[in-house]
Order: structure tokens, then sequence, then C-alpha cells
């Protein structure tokens, strides 16, 4: 498919002050789209000036939450751009189309699309230590109907955002508030889908832990509410007496890409045994109790990695390391923000530059 492209006529201001970009709210000149109808398939793919949709109030996407989305980033390095093991997201974005009956794209073609974006829009990479372009690729359901179906119009599209650090607070350790009220999703759901809907119903828990002074919600299972799942938007490590634990990817949890570097890092890096198998809140807290619970982190693309400083949990509140950052947190943040960034050997193959 060939992509036209349609140059904005006047370009915005880049962001002065790289040090205020925050995350998520200023975006580039540029998005792409790709249109798809049923019986004509992917079709009429642009690159145009960055601009509001002119959608039917009634498109299924309003009403029945039929999208999906990815998140990834581009890096300024020493050697130009580089992308981040993106063909694994576009492969994802297919694994969460197939659940929500959204048709697939094709991957080869979505990257390829995403890299002429990027080549358009590079001078809006940041330049900052810890900045980066966030890339959102995302797909909605728009036909105007209000019946319950599967979509047979759809918009592919890439937005890009300048980013600074994810938390306001930098590398400083979160604290996490473990939810035994509500949970984000069950066993034959969709939680291993990147979708809006997920977020929708994680809203209500994470008001609440803000509320009590918690920056983020750790899930417990849907059906036992005893097994640790995931944090918001990022997947969560335990250190356990020389040891990381994650949750295992059995459907309720997002399989994240950094998830699996930093589990690639672990072990075949610092030699570090990973045992992605479930465990239990209670086990936890009391291996805190003995001493044996060493660090907790979360990993996702945008925050990369975020130490936990202290957790609660029923009554119970405990902080982790003394609330500072663990030292293998530390050095996995390190080589993968190195290799990300270019300070460091690709080893793995995980980057592409543009
Ligand atoms: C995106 C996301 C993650 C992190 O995935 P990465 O590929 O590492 O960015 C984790 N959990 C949820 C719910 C997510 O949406």
């Amino acid at each position: 498919m060939q992509i036209k492209v349609k140059p904005a006529e006047n370009l915005k201001q880049k962001p002065q002050d790289e040090s205020k970009l925050g995350f998520g709210r200023l975006f580039t000149d540029h998005m792409l789209t790709v249109q798809y109808k049923a019986g004509i398939g992917w079709h009429n793919a642009e690159i145009r000036p960055y601009e509001n949709f002119s959608l039917s109030p009634a498109a299924l996407v309003f009403h029945y939450s039929q999208t999906i989305f990815e998140g990834l980033k581009a890096y300024r390095t020493p050697d130009g751009i580089k992308l981040f093991r993106p063909w694994d997201n576009f492969k994802r974005m297919n694994v969460s189309a197939r659940r929500l009956c959204i048709p697939e794209i094709d991957e080869k073609f979505a990257l390829d699309a995403l890299v002429q974006l990027l080549r358009i829009e590079q001078d809006w990479v940041p330049h900052s230590e810890g900045t980066s372009l966030y890339i959102r690729p995302t797909i909605i359901a728009t036909d105007p109907y209000l019946g319950v179906k599967a979509g047979e119009e759809y918009i592919f599209y890439i937005i890009l955002s300048p980013v600074g650090a994810y938390y306001a607070s930098g590398l400083e350790p979160v604290d996490i508030y473990v939810e035994d009220e509500y949970v984000r999703s069950v066993v034959g759901g969709m939680g291993f889908a990147k979708t809006g809907g997920n977020y929708a119903a994680s809203l209500i828990a994470g008001e609440l832990a803000h509320k009590m002074g918690y920056s983020q919600v750790l899930w417990l299972d849907g059906k036992e509410r005893k097994y640790v799942e995931e944090v918001g938007s990022m997947n969560i490590f335990f250190k356990i007496r020389g040891e990381l634990f994650t949750a295992p990817l059995e459907g309720t949890i997002l399989a994240g890409i950094t998830r699996d570097s930093v589990i690639r890092l672990a072990k075949e890096v610092f030699g570090v045994n990973v045992r992605e198998e479930r465990l239990a809140i209670a086990d936890i807290f009391e291996e805190h109790e003995k001493g044996g619970l060493e660090e907790v982190f979360g990993t996702g693309t945008a925050a990369v990695i975020s130490p936990v400083g202290g957790m609660k949990w029923e009554d119970k509140v405990i902080r982790i390391n003394g609330g500072k950052m663990g030292e293998l947190t530390r050095q996995l943040y390190d080589k993968l923000t190195g290799i990300q960034y270019g300070r460091e050997e690709d080893i793995f193959g995980w980057t592409m530059t543009i």
C-alpha cells in the first residue's frame, strides 16, 4: 500500500523547555491514518496534518469500546533515532485485534509506515536525558450504528507525543495500593489485550488509591483476589531471596515487552533466576516480615522501570528496601535504558535505527 503524504502548512513550535514535557499532552505536526472497510480491507493510508477526527456520535467505539492501542518510544541516540522492539508492538496489536474482532493489520506495513512518519517528524524527538517521542498506534471502530456488533469500518492511526520522565517524581520509588475489592480482569476476559475497556474498569480503584496517597494500584487475580497480577500500566516483579518473581502469562495480564526484556536481562546478563509463577500477596507480606522481600519494581514502556518503595494491603503497610530503589532494579534500569539510548551494546538485537 502506498502512503500519500499531505504536509502540514503551518508547523507548531517545538517545546522550548524539555524539562516540562510531562506525558502525553503535546502532539507533533503529522499523524498516520489508514482506513478499513469490509470488502475493501485496509486502504487509503495517509500521513497528514495532526487534527481532530470527524466521527458520527453513533460510532461503535464510543458506545461499545471496540478499540485497541499500543505504546512504544523513539529515542534520540548518538547513532540516530532508535526504536525498541517495535515489531513486537505490532505483533501484540494483532493479538489484541483478534480478541476484539478487529481486522488485523499488516505488521510489516505498519512498521514501515511508522518509520516513514518518524522520518518526517524526527525533529520532534527530544534531546534531553530521559526524554523520548512516545508513539501511540490505535485502532477504532467507526461504523455509525447503535446495535452491538463488530464494526465493518475502522481507522488505524498513529500519533506522536514528545515526553519527559513518566512519573512527576522521576525515578523515585512509588507507593502502591493492593486492590482487594475491585478486579481488573479474569481468565477468559480481555486482560491480555491492550484495550480501553481494561482501563475504564480500573479507573475507580485508581481514584480511590490516589485519594489515600498511593500512585498506583496493584491488581490481584479476578477469581480469588489472592495472587498478584500487574500494576496500572505496568507488569510487576518481586525480588525474594535472590530470585525474581513475576505473574505468568495466563490471559489476565498484558504481555509487556519491557517485562520480557527484563526477564531476559535478569537471566542472561545478571544471572538471576526468574520465576514466572503465581505468587500470593499473603506470601509476599510474610516474606517481608521474615526479611526475604528485597526489591519490588514495575515495568512498562512509559515508565521503563519504576521502583516500588511501599505497599498497602488490607490494614498492613510495608516499606521495601527502606523505601529506596534496590540494586538489581538499578542495574536493570541502567542496562535497559543503556540499550535504548545507544550507550550499551544491543546484545539481543532489540533496537532498529530509522
Ligand atoms: C502497556 C501495558 C503494560 C506494559 O507493556 P510494555 O510492552 O512493557 O509497555 C503493562 N500492563 C498493561 C495493562 C499495559 O497496558
